[in-house]
């Protein structure tokens, strides 16, 4: 069920129990701002989520809540874990609310890599 991606943070959404040790992840890359695991339904041969450590919804409220040094880290992660981890060439999706399907209310980033990755969105 896609999400609102207006409403509050929700502490007990699947990828903050990720981010507290709840539940496993296969972890790619951590530092003090993002977490970077491998999506649970892989769909392309990398697809890695990067997740903001802080308690953000979405790009909505990530990029009119974080502080700059959140922004700036999350943004320096992305970009490390596709330099270092994927590649040649990738692509990346945040799905922010219902109409683009967002189903986990922590913002993430999908990494896809690994393979043409075809057409943008499905038609
Ligand atoms: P969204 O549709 O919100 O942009 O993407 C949510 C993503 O989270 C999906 O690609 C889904 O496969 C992934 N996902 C959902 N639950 C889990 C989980 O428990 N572990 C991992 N690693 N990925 C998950």
């Amino acid at each position: 069920m896609p999400i609102d991606a207006t409403q509050p943070y929700d502490d007990a959404n699947i990828f903050a129990k990720i981010l507290r040790g709840e539940i496993p992840s296969k972890k790619v890359y951590e530092d003090d701002f993002a977490f970077a695991f491998h999506d649970i339904a892989p769909q392309a041969p990398v697809h890695v989520l990067v997740i903001p450590k802080g308690p953000y919804v979405s790009w909505d409220d990530f990029s009119a809540r974080g502080s700059d040094a959140e922004i700036a880290g999350f943004v320096r992660a992305v970009g490390h874990v596709a330099r270092d981890h994927v590649g040649p060439g990738y692509r990346l999706l945040a799905n922010v609310g219902g109409d683009a399907g967002q189903e986990v209310p922590h913002l993430h980033v999908h990494v896809f890599a690994g393979a043409p990755l075809g057409p943008m969105l499905a038609r």
